[in-house]
């Protein structure tokens, strides 16, 4: 199957870092930022 799940798609990204620090982002957190959440208060 060409097809992928959503679970396999979500499973072969690359995990999300933060563009200030580099440290990975939770993916529990905010989808719009680009910053890790110690970060995004800092700049905030
Ligand atoms: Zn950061």
């Amino acid at each position: 199957m060409a097809l992928q799940t959503a679970t396999d798609f979500f499973k072969n990204l690359p995990p999300k870092q933060c563009t200030n620090c580099g440290n990975e982002i939770d993916e529990m957190h905010d989808c719009y930022t680009h910053q890790c959440e110690k970060c995004d208060t800092e700049v905030k």
